[in-house]
């Protein structure tokens, strides 16, 4: 008998360690701090924000630093953009002359071509008085020959005609002579038409070459004009220089300015980066502080609302083993007071339980069935405005919360139990971003 109730105290201590085990699995989501810890976050957060702000204020030096050199920067980019304008005018200026340099080429090259013509004008009359020369020279040679044969074919002289005093023979001689004379006469001609020719041509040349010279003399001219065009442009071109190295200078005056006040805006830069991380820094903080009294919902079993449809919410008493048993559920109020606040249904489904009375401890409550083993517990209620059987949608009053059944002040019990098994609530409900506990596990 007594080693049945040992042995039974046994199976119920083993039961309870369990239990505790099991509740213990449930708080590994959530980290609370001590206090220790706490101020040794809260010492870092201070800390963090007073080197935030030494870094605003190197920030802030920084930038007036930089801003010294608004004034210089503004002067000196005003004096580059006077002097631009002037290289702008000695370039437009560069630009008209340099026309009027082209159209003189142009003259001067068509005048040149005219020239080449010419020259070739004079090239083929060159040759047509040679051609001339050659024909009087033939003529000449033919003349030459006529005579010369005259002479071989018989008496050469009159006195050697008379000589023989043969009648018939002088009167030939005296008929040959007259021949000769009207060759020679014939030939004298074409001997003077051909000079007459050659004067022509010769006439021509001088013409020409009167042209000739009156054109290179215009190319002279032009060539001079073009010097003294150029002379202009190299005048533009070396006061623009002049005007170009001032420029030079202030620029890299104002390059060096700009390369300070660069540098002055990198270093403010990265300050403002330490202070970006800085800022993470105290977040992740805060958030670790918050952790204590704040649980994330993960939601995973999806689309569950908060059972009291209010802002001001808290849970004032976990899913834990308390008082010597499980606690199946979480207890949660407002803050401005829960007695009489609507309670919803966190999720479509169908009333399965709607009871008034003691309830076992619940008092009034209310059991919605979701489908797929998913059960939902809300418990002390003040009033029910649901009855079994009726369709209900997310967010859908079913009563008022309360202080009915074992109750120690007005809360809404909410359980959450799937496939048979209560599960921890705050799992599941979606409360917004986070949810206040006041009851730590
Ligand atoms: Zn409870």
């Amino acid at each position: 008998m007594l080693s049945k109730t040992i042995n039974k105290s046994k199976k119920v201590l083993a039961l309870m360690l369990a239990l505790i085990f099991i509740a213990g699995t449930f708080t590994i989501s959530v980290y609370a701090l001590t206090d220790a810890e706490k101020q040794e976050y809260e010492q870092k957060i201070e800390d963090i924000k007073a080197q935030i702000e030494e870094n605003k204020k190197k920030i802030e030096e920084l930038d007036a630093e930089a801003s010294q050199y608004d004034g210089t920067v503004s002067s000196l980019q005003e004096k580059i953009d006077v002097l631009q304008d002037q290289i702008d005018l000695y370039n437009q200026e560069i630009a008209i002359i340099d026309e009027d340099i082209n159209k003189i080429d142009t003259q001067i090259n068509s005048i040149e071509t005219e020239i080449d013509n010419l020259n070739e004008q004079v090239k083929q009359l060159d040759e047509q008085v040679k051609q001339l020369e050659k024909e009087k020279a033939k003529t000449y040679e033919l003349l030459g020959e006529r005579i010369r044969a005259s002479y071989m074919s018989g008496a050469s002289t009159p006195l050697e005609y008379l000589l023989t005093s043969d009648d018939f023979e002088f009167q030939a001689y005296l008929e040959r002579v007259e021949l000769l004379q009207r060759i020679a006469e014939h030939d004298d001609k074409i001997v003077k038409e051909l000079e007459k020719s050659i004067e022509d041509i010769a006439v021509k040349l001088t013409e020409i070459e009167d042209v000739k010279t009156r054109l290179a003399a215009k190319i002279t001219e032009l060539d001079e004009a073009k010097k003294e065009y150029e002379a202009k442009k190299q005048e533009q071109v070396d006061a623009r220089q002049v005007v170009q190295d001032a420029e030079d200078e202030i620029q890299a005056d104002l390059n060096k300015v700009m390369s300070i006040v660069n540098g002055l805006d990198a270093q403010s830069q990265e300050y403002q980066a330490a202070i970006d991380k800085r800022e993470e820094a105290i977040l992740e903080l805060e958030n670790k502080l918050s952790e204590k009294n704040v649980y994330y919902g993960s939601g995973s079993a999806g689309d569950m609302c908060w059972p009291l449809p209010y802002s001001d919410v808290y849970v004032s008493s976990r899913f834990k083993f308390r008082w010597g048993k499980q606690h199946n559920g979480i207890d949660t109020c407002r803050w401005s007071g829960t007695e009489g606040a609507d309670v919803v249904s966190v999720k479509d489904g169908t009333i399965e339980v709607a009871n008034w009375g003691w309830g076992g401890g619940y008092g009034n409550y209310v059991v919605v069935n979701h489908g797929d083993g998913v059960l939902t517990y809300y418990a002390h209620l003040s009033n029910i405005t649901v009855s079994p059987g009726q369709s209900v949608k997310q967010g859908q009053v079913i009563g008022q919360a309360g202080n009915t059944g074992y109750s120690f002040g007005a809360h809404l019990h909410f359980g959450l139990m799937i496939n048979g098994s209560w599960v921890d609530p705050l799992k599941y409900l979606d409360g917004g971003s986070t949810i206040q506990c006041t009851d730590s596990l």
